[in-house]
């Protein structure tokens, strides 16, 4: 989708630090880290939220949560991981393209919101 950040960045127009890639997702790096570990997992179809996911078929949604297993393994995450997708404002979302976050690298609070 023209003017989506996370399509720019899918298309290689904007450049990111990519850490897994398949046929349904892509992940790399958040730019601004909130943790040692800070993943971005985006489906390569846009859509631009959790709440469209009706638009999203099964096997790319649960794509992105395959992801983060595998990545998670592949950093070595072995004592646990949070995984959080952002909805709408009251989440405080900024791109509007759906991603989860997938963090891990340190002990995160037991408070999520
Ligand atoms: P959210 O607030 O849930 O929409 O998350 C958007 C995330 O995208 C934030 O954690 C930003 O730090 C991250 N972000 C914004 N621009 C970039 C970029 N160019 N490359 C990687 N991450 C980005």
């Amino acid at each position: 989708m023209e003017n989506c950040l996370f399509c720019r960045i899918l298309e290689g127009e904007i450049p990111s630090t990519k850490v897994y890639e398949d046929d349904q997702v892509l992940a790399f790096r958040d730019i601004a880290p909130q943790a040692p570990v800070h993943i971005l997992i985006i489906p390569k179809k846009h859509i631009s939220s959790l709440s469209e996911a009706d638009q999203l078929d099964d096997v790319q949604l649960a794509a992105c949560l395959r992801a983060a297993r595998l990545i998670a393994k592949q950093e070595n995450l072995t004592e646990g991981y949070r995984v959080i997708t952002n909805a709408g404002p009251h989440a405080c979302q900024s791109v509007h393209h759906l991603h989860f976050h997938l963090l891990g690298g340190k002990q995160m609070s037991e408070k999520m919101s």
